[in-house]
């Protein structure tokens, strides 16, 4: 049996082409994108596609999109053996944090790939990254299971899983990478799938599918300077059931009375806020310092070694899941898909 392959084409460098008026890169069709790799069909495999029309810049994602994937992969679910989802770097790993909650009991592999140069160009990334992830989409253990049961990001020399990774480079053919957690694969001569690092639930019953995301969430950067009225003014935004606070370290912020003060009446008045470390990797150890315990005091939770990306996307997935504030504060200490250390179930 040829493996079956569905390829969801969202846009982004991998399929783009010169404006010729511009000289900028804009979106393409996918039959453009696919005639420059001649060489997928020396896999052998049976690849289907379905593609956005028009195909985006990943910088011009939204909700409406992530739920596009979502259907066209839950519709397409027990017809194929994998899925690959051709997207631009900008906002991958966001895309990958959403699916990977808006996917739950994932039985197979969704790999979300694209590229540093367009397909056309001579030195293209595009190439290798579309046949790599093709090749872990279509890849079986032993047993006849898919090796990869969630959703990842291939990129270059390495297989990350999805809602831990962040774009670390604008420039790099490794364009992404996971700070907190280590690779599911490396892609050198072979691909060498990291056992240890897979995700290896039993999956029993059916793909739970959570289309809806709520948008009323927002992320404050906290910096030294941080003036009392514009923050007020943000925590005050109307209609913000979730803030993600980005912190210093450990998840340390000012001491102040007036910040903390905020802090506490925002939680106070319903809304929830979690705290996310600024640094790349490491997470936050809330009692560590007391610029830290001051914020767990004033009602500010854990987001743990979570990604920015994933803690929006989990904020977005749990209140649109139609939870209260309390329950989207019990389950946000709990590791859904693999994207914290905590309770990992996976
Ligand atoms: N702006 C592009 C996008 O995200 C960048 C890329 O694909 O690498 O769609």
């Amino acid at each position: 049996m040829k493996p079956r392959i569905l390829i969801v084409y969202t846009g982004g460098t991998i399929g783009m082409i010169e404006d010729p008026e511009k000289k900028s890169l804009k979106p393409f069709d996918f039959s453009h994108l696919m005639d420059n790799v001649p060489k997928v069909k020396m896999l052998d495999y049976v690849i289907d596609n379905i593609q956005f029309h028009p195909p985006i810049d990943s910088s011009d994602m939204n909700i409406s999109h992530w739920q596009t994937m979502v259907r066209s992969i839950a519709e397409n679910y027990d017809d194929y053996d994998g899925f690959v989802v051709l997207h631009g770097t900008d906002t991958m790993a966001y895309t990958a944090s959403a699916l990977s909650f808006m996917l739950q009991n994932l039985g197979k592999p969704v790999i979300i790939t694209g590229s540093q140069l367009p397909i056309g160009e001579v030195r293209t990334d595009g190439e290798e990254n579309l046949i790599t992830a093709l090749q872990i989409a279509a890849s079986r253990d032993s047993d006849g299971r898919p090796t990869v049961r969630e959703v990842a990001i291939l990129f270059e020399n390495y297989l990350w899983r999805g809602n831990r990774s962040t774009k670390r480079s604008a420039d790099n053919f490794n364009a992404f990478r996971s700070n907190n957690y280590p690779e599911l694969a490396k892609i050198g001569l072979g691909i060498q799938f990291k056992r240890a690092s897979l995700g290896n639930k039993r999956v029993e019953g059916p793909l739970e599918v959570y289309p809806d995301m709520d948008t009323n969430v927002l992320a404050i950067d906290l910096f030294p300077g941080l003036n009392p009225r514009v923050f007020n003014h943000m925590l005050a935004t109307p209609g913000v059931k979730g803030i993600v606070l980005r912190t210093y370290g450990t998840g340390n912020g000012p001491t102040e009375a007036w910040f903390l003060d905020a802090l506490r009446r925002t939680v106070d008045s319903g809304v929830l806020i979690v705290n996310v470390t600024q640094c790349v990797n490491g997470g936050v150890h809330p009692n560590r310092y007391l610029a830290g315990d001051l914020l767990s005091e004033a009602g500010v939770i854990s987001g743990y070694d979570i990604t920015f990306e994933a803690a929006i996307a989990k904020m977005m997935h749990l209140f649109g899941r139609g939870f209260g504030v309390d329950e989207v504060r019990a389950r946000f200490g709990e590791s859904i898909a693999g994207e914290i250390s905590v309770n990992d179930g996976k």
